[in-house]
């Protein structure tokens, strides 16, 4: 019986082995070996890391860095303007690269994140090989125009609105070490239908010209991508599902709970109908994803690939 028992562990430890043996073999292939560091952005009331456990990209970074990636996470205001966050991000690619003597930066943008890589890379194409958003509202989020036109400017619900948003921006910013300012109608402003064509017509690199078409692949040198999802509830044991699926309610096309099909389209479009709400895009919360769908992580991990053998 001993000797069963032994031989038990004894396959159970083999599969372990062979299992952990997974990591050392796809850092030697380099399958995730960009020539330039990728820098991961976070969205709207984003943090990098939340009591120091809970990344907004929760487990991504190491799984890049295991197929030899350099990965940088930025921080900037969880609630603001795109300029204004875009200007945060940009002095920290400034940092990176100067960190690095890497040339150029890959900007990975996840929701207001892929507003602000935008405002980057047209402000230094030079210090940018390439833009990839990830469930990002480039045409504007219908609850932010929605929000936006309930509200009335400088009224009382404007004002507990911005109370509730800058006090959750303010602790977020607290417990992982920032200080960024906070301005949650600022933000709401960036992000509603008016607020984004502003945007747009001040920064049209990769955006689509028509309602749901690709925008241009490649603009002053800087390679633009983008993909998103169109689900709201998938995983039973997620409390974010929920909200998801309330605020999916006031918009009129597919969307991932926050941000429409269409609205996600940015330069090459990779796929807009993942399985996916739009807390899975970033493998939220805590891992808790669609089964049945590819992993996020997946998902990023082969992005990361195609920047690899596109050159960049
Ligand atoms: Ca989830």
């Amino acid at each position: 019986m001993r000797k069963r028992v032994g031989s038990i562990l004894g396959a159970v430890a083999a599969l372990v082995l062979t299992l952990g043996a997974a990591s050392p073999a796809a850092a030697q292939t380099g399958y995730t070996q960009t020539r330039y560091p990728i820098v991961l952005c976070h969205g709207m009331a984003g943090f990098d890391r939340l009591f120091g456990v809970l990344d907004y990209w929760y487990a991504i970074p190491s799984d890049l860095r295991s197929g030899g990636a350099r990965v940088f996470v930025t921080q900037v205001s969880s609630f603001n303007s795109t300029e204004a966050r875009g200007e945060q991000l940009l002095s920290q690619v400034k940092q990176i690269i100067a960190l690095t003597g890497a040339a150029k930066v890959n900007l990975i943008g996840h929701s207001h994140g892929g507003l602000d890589v935008r405002y980057v890379a047209a402000a230094r194409p030079d210090l940018v090989a390439s833009v990839s958003t990830i469930g990002s509202p480039h045409k504007g989020a219908d609850l932010a125009t929605f929000l936006r036109g309930h509200l009335t400017p400088n009224g009382f619900d404007e004002t507990v609105l911005s109370m509730f948003a800058n006090s959750l921006g303010v602790v977020l910013g607290l417990l992982s070490g920032s200080t960024n300012p906070q301005d949650s109608v600022a933000a709401l402003n960036a992000l509603s239908a008016s607020g984004m064509a502003q945007f747009n017509s001040r920064y049209p690199q990769g955006v689509p010209t028509s309602s749901c078409g690709n925008g241009a692949s490649s603009v002053n040198g800087v390679r633009y991508y983008s993909w998103s999802g169109t689900s709201k509830i998938t995983n039973i044991f997620d409390v974010s599902d929920a909200p998801l699926a309330l605020s999916s309610l006031v918009y009129s096309e597919s969307n991932d709970g926050l941000v429409g099909r269409c609205s996600s389209h940015l330069g090459t479009v990779i796929y807009d109908s993942y399985g996916m709400n739009h807390l899975d895009e970033v493998n939220q919360l805590l891992g808790l994803v669609n089964i049945f769908e590819t992993n996020p992580k997946s998902v990023i991990r082969a992005h990361a690939n195609r920047l690899k053998n596109a050159g960049l």
